[in-house]
């Protein structure tokens, strides 16, 4: 292929990305299903990989979410939310923890913090001297969207926290979801005012979070599970070495957390991790898309630190995509 072919390609890629993004994440109203989405983007990150005269800051692979909506005001991130990297098979599991070693400089199994990748979306919730005073959206990463009042409605966000040496500050992050009884309900109750059925837990959950009337946010079954730290000033927290230690205290402190959540070493035992949420994953009461592993050890996780969309001390493994009938915008998509 020529340059001019081989430019042209990448463009056009990136276009339709661009548009997927727009109705995935700024309209709540996906066109395509995911597995569709990973292998286009899978297709960019390897053209670009092959033609690195090709890359651009700009291109949806070196980018995060979408804009924040300007009918909500807008809250600039103080410490970024950025994304993940993925995985889709054993042997990019096996890769991530080669790569970790390597930048390490060590060949020890070392700690990996497991959690089922929630599907839903991430939110933002501050505390300030164990209060509630301002959650938003991710965004693109550094400019969310305020959903303040909609989080207050969420059953099990507390408005206060609990305990003794509260944190000045704490941001907690986590996922917004809605557990799949919840989301049948609801497009039970749709269907019968005749009123637009959602895709699937995510796109409801979505749609559910950004309203404008919390009223409306407060009727629909939204749930929280808080899986990482943002802004910290003060309290006991800041003193634990690990991610699992300070989750453990985001529990502590009051904040519902995913039971699932397990602390292993090495790739052998992130893989029986998988495999065991993976025979799980029907049963649970809310929808996954795959695994979050973590390095355990904050001090590694800062030694190992970000590249532009992800951090390096992370990924996540996606499960692979299930042989059924996606019902999208009215159209059958066969995944
Ligand atoms: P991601 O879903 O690959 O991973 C990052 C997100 O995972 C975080 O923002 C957080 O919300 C979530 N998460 C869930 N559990 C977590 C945990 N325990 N710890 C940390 N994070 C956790 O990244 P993304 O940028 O949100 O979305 C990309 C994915 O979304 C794509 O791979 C695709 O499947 C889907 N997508 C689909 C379309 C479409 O048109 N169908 C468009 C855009 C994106």
């Amino acid at each position: 292929m020529s340059n001019s072919a081989i430019n042209n390609k990448i463009q056009k890629l990136r276009e339709i990305l661009e548009e997927y993004n727009h109705q995935y994440y700024v309209l709540d109203d996906p066109s395509v299903p995911d597995i569709e989405y990973d292998r286009v983007l899978k297709d960019l990150i390897a053209l670009e990989n092959q033609y690195p005269e090709f890359r651009s800051s700009d291109s949806p692979s070196q980018k995060v979410g979408g804009k924040a909506l300007s009918k909500f005001e807008q809250i600039n991130h103080e410490v970024p939310m950025l994304s993940l990297d993925n995985g889709f098979s054993e042997a990019d599991l096996q890769a991530f923890e080669k790569r970790v070693n390597e930048r390490l400089n060590t060949s020890i199994h070392i700690e990996f913090a497991c959690e089922p990748k929630l599907d839903g979306l991430a939110a933002s919730i501050l505390y300030e001297n164990g209060l509630l005073v301002q959650a938003a959206t991710r965004g693109d990463g550094q400019v969310g969207e305020n959903i303040t009042e909609n989080v207050k409605t969420i059953a099990n966000v507390p408005l206060k926290l609990r305990g003794e040496n509260l944190p000045q500050r704490l941001e907690v992050r986590g996922e917004v979801f809605m557990p799949k009884q919840g989301f049948d309900k609801l497009n039970q109750q749709q269907k019968e005012i005749g009123a637009k059925v959602f895709a699937n837990p995510r796109n409801a959950a979505a749609g559910s979070l950004r309203q404008l009337d919390s009223k409306i946010t407060a009727a629909r079954p939204l749930r929280f599970f808080a899986y990482s730290v943002g802004v910290l000033e003060g309290g006991n927290i800041s003193q634990k070495a690990s991610h699992s230690q300070r989750l453990a205290s985001l529990g502590e402190l009051g904040l519902p957390l995913c039971k699932e959540n397990q602390v292993v070493t090495g790739f052998d035992e992130c893989l029986s991790y998988f495999e065991k949420i993976g025979r799980m994953r029907d049963d649970l009461s809310y929808d996954i898309d795959g695994v979050v592993f973590k390095v355990n050890d904050l001090q590694l996780q800062q030694r190992l630190g970000f590249v532009s969309k992800a951090p390096r001390w992370a990924m996540a493994q996606k499960f692979p995509a299930q042989e059924e009938m996606t019902v999208l915008n009215d159209v059958e998509f066969q995944v």
